[in-house]
């Protein structure tokens, strides 16, 4: 019988895997500016024998090993940039760069997929195409990097089966792997509202269209659609985040500005949402006698992970963990832009335990947990060696 890879396998690898997590993390690189990482990324590569493409989608680097003939592929994916933060943490491995830190453990993601691909190209236990994808700017919002790289011609150049890819997950033990099929990740929308009244003295608003409380009753009715228009069983979010109009207490404003952010799971959901605010916000400014112009700007899709694919990975991850420490994990309301190849590809989006008390995502506090390195890499090596397993 087949031997797999196992979280034991890499206990001797363990400490250069630390080592490197802390040398880039100590060395955080902003989206779009990622390129000593991708230089790091691509020598290691290209010194285990990897076929390295860099410079996709920006400092997007693939590695690509075929092994045997077998005619199954697969991809993975890992995310290097990060964040505008200026680190709390004092550790002697703490961020070197002025208000640059890995506040989301993508030093982390880029440290397990480096170690699954130095064992995976040592012991060669698959048979068929390993695409390694070392993405550039996943936080950098609409034209983030999954974008960019799909854009370059991504999947045309490295063809595949499916592909799958991993984050850390504050607030959950370490060791534990979650998963969920169908939607995981909401589906992020950006809104403008910009109310169009009429502007004058504070003393005489009869003669004014007031667009500060023409606002205010578009963010009270845009709580409705939630709450009355959303199928009950079905989430969502609307959130009106800034809200800015006026410049003086004797002044009524001839304009005021609501951004929103929207969060939904579900493409249905997302387009009715849409369709209920363009009807909510239209006619409330109506019933003012104002008008309002609306921009609406479409961000990541829904992080939609496909049956099979989510219930092979379940498979690899409760045979390398135990049955106990995968549970399902619960929706995420962020977004996150591996969305954008799961448009393309079947394929899971998997979620590490960072530690119960792990400071948040995005959090100065935050660090990438050590311990799940060997973890993570583990599960790289063998879901790639039982996707691919030979015959
Ligand atoms: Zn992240």
């Amino acid at each position: 019988m087949t031997k797999y890879a196992s979280i034991s396998d890499f206990q001797n690898a363990e400490p250069e895997l630390v080592e490197l997590r802390r040398h880039l993390h100590a060395h955080p690189e902003l989206s779009h500016q990622e390129k000593k990482t991708a230089q790091l990324v691509a020598a290691k590569l290209e010194g285990w024998g990897y076929e390295v493409t860099p410079n996709i989608g920006g400092h997007g680097v693939v590695g690509r090993m075929r092994v045997g003939n077998g005619n199954r592929s697969i991809a993975i994916r890992a995310d290097m940039d990060a964040l505008p933060i200026t680190e709390a943490a004092k550790h002697e491995y703490a961020s070197t760069i002025d208000g640059v830190m890995h506040a989301c453990g993508h030093d982390g993601h880029t440290t397990m997929l480096l170690g699954a691909a130095e064992y995976l190209a040592r012991t060669r236990n698959f048979s068929g195409t390993l695409n390694l994808i070392f993405q550039p700017a996943e936080e950098s919002g609409i034209g983030s990097g999954a974008v960019a790289m799909i854009a370059d011609g991504l999947f045309d150049r490295f063809p595949c089966d499916a592909i799958f890819g991993m984050h850390n997950h504050p607030g959950a033990p370490e060791g534990t792997i979650l998963m969920r099929s169908g939607p995981l990740m909401a589906a992020a929308d950006t809104v403008t509202i910009t109310v169009h009244g009429k502007g004058g003295h504070a003393a005489r608003p009869h003669l004014c269209i007031d667009p500060v409380v023409v606002g205010s009753s578009i963010v009270m009715a845009l709580q409705t659609i939630i709450s009355r228009s959303v199928d009950s069983t079905e989430t969502a979010v609307i959130t009106v985040g800034t809200f800015n109009g006026g410049t003086a207490t004797n002044i009524i404003a001839e304009s005021a500005t609501l951004t929103l952010s929207v969060r939904t799971f579900s493409d249905q959901v997302r387009a009715l949402i849409k369709e209920r605010i363009y009807k909510v916000v239209e006619t409330q400014a109506a019933s003012w006698g104002a008008t309002a112009s609306i921009e609406y700007d479409s961000g990541h899709p829904v992080v939609f992970n496909s049956p099979e694919e989510t219930e092979f990975a379940t498979v690899v991850a409760r045979e390398l963990t135990g049955e106990g420490n995968v549970p399902e994990c619960p929706l995420i309301p962020g977004s996150e832009d591996f969305s954008h190849f799961l448009q393309h590809k079947p394929g899971c989006f998997i979620r590490l335990g960072n530690g119960e008390s792990s400071a948040p995502l995005h959090n100065p506090a935050y660090d990438f947990g050590d311990k799940s390195l060997t973890t993570g890499a583990a599960f790289w090596a063998r879901l790639t060696e039982r996707f691919l397993a030979q015959e």
